[in-house]
């Protein structure tokens, strides 16, 4: 018999979800609810598969309240009958530390470390706390399942994952890349195993996960080895509004000479640096290539050298896992991009294969411009090169479902 299993996501004024019949990972219902907390109304939206997409506008002081009406759709729509269908609940949590090595049932001891850690994610873990105790109290007979984003890569080796400063940072604080998108990375290259039809144990895959954050890694024989974000998901790769890896005395310099304290620095480098800050005036990759193109757009010049820098950097950490897994003994099976940009820019795949010459990667242009979970190898390319939309909810779902027992 199937059960219903909610995937959500609680950020500190969103909730996204997912409802899933499982085992047949069927997806029934799904949608977000915004500005919670205000101010003024938010937006609260939902759609039952094979129907339209609902929008209203709702006064949600609090999490509870966008709950409340969550669990009133879901019943109004007839995705469910009654929520006692309603098995159990998987939740995203950003940052599980060293302590997570895997995704757990929610109990009040982990939750306390979850707490504990909110010090490395003081934006996400909270937020995520919070949704967990909201459902626990709205749907008490559910089993309610923690899923991090950090589990995936605590199989990095030490090589990867320390950082040259002492190591009483690492021992005291628990400084060290933690890397993050983990539950994407392991759907993708999962995934990518299952369509090459291998053995995912004899299998090395390098993930592009090209979203607003962004990141790439390195996964041999379905492990994490390493992955472009560090000790928060402000390292690597060129972001929307991030920067990605920079010289460290930048930021203390920029201190220096702007009279910013340590949060005001914070702010300026994860909300308005990245691609918003180098084009000038966006973070959306679709505005950006429409400035790239157009010659009489005003940001047209700036835009041109970010975009340049943003897709030379994706083919950068490319490059370096790959000659990694070329030293290891190993070759490349496969480069999978993935989410809102992976999955969306065939102009940004495109340009970022044809910087990887030296693995004579090539992309099929015309499989290139359709959508979907596609393989877009060109029929030359000693690499394979695929398209995977990312399933992170599904992920969550089948967690649910393994821990449930
Ligand atoms: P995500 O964080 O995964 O939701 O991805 C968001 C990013 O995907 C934004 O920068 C969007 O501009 C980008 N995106 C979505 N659709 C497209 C598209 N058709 N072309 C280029 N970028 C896109």
């Amino acid at each position: 018999m199937s059960d219903k299993i909610l995937a959500v996501n609680a950020g500190s004024s969103s909730l996204k979800f997912k409802l899933f019949a499982m085992p047949e990972e069927v997806e029934l219902f799904q949608g977000a609810a915004d500005r919670i907390t205000g101010p003024g109304d938010g937006e609260f939206s939902y759609k039952k598969t094979g129907e339209e997409k609902v929008k209203l506008s709702l006064n949600m002081p609090n999490h509870e309240v966008a709950i409340d009406k969550l669990l009133e759709v879901l019943v109004e729509s007839g995705a469910v009958t009654s929520v006692e269908e309603i098995k159990g609940v998987g939740h995203r949590v950003v940052q599980g530390g060293e302590f997570f090595k895997d995704s757990v049932l929610s109990t009040p001891e982990n939750l306390e470390i979850i707490e504990s850690l909110s010090s490395l994610a003081p934006l996400h873990n909270p937020a995520n706390i919070m949704g967990v105790r909201a459902f626990s109290k709205a749907l008490r007979n559910a089993t309610q399942v923690l899923v991090f984003d950090t589990v995936f890569h605590q199989t990095m080796p030490e090589v990867n994952y320390l950082y040259p400063i002492d190591r009483k940072f690492y021992d005291n604080h628990k400084i060290r890349r933690y890397g993050a998108h983990g539950t994407s990375h392991k759907y993708v290259s999962q995934t990518t195993a299952e369509i090459l039809n291998k053995n995912i144990a004899d299998t090395s895959v390098i993930v592009a996960h090209l979203g607003n954050g962004a990141s790439i890694t390195e996964v041999v024989a379905g492990k994490s080895v390493n992955t472009s974000m560090g000790f928060t998901p402000t390292g690597g790769l060129i972001m929307g509004t991030r920067t990605g890896d920079i010289d460290p005395t930048v930021i203390t310099y920029l201190q220096k000479v702007t009279g910013f304290d340590a949060d005001g620095v914070n702010d300026l480098i994860t909300k308005r640096s990245g691609m918003l800050a180098a084009t000038g005036f966006s973070n959306d990759m679709r505005d950006v290539e429409e400035a790239v193109e157009n010659e009489e757009h005003p940001h047209h010049a700036q835009a041109v050298v970010a975009f340049d820098m943003f897709i030379k950097k994706i083919a950068d950490f490319i490059t370096l896992y790959a000659a990694d897994i070329i030293a290891s003994g190993k070759s490349l099976d496969a480069i999978s991009f993935t989410a809102g940009i992976g999955e969306n820019s065939s102009t940004v795949r495109k340009l970022v294969v044809d910087r990887l010459a030296i693995l004579s990667a090539k992309i099929d242009e015309v499989a290139n411009s359709t959508r979907g979970t596609i393989d877009i190898t060109a029929s030359d390319s000693k690499v394979k090169i695929l398209v995977i939309p990312t399933e992170e909810e599904l992920m969550i779902a089948r967690d649910t479902v393994r821990l449930q027992g």
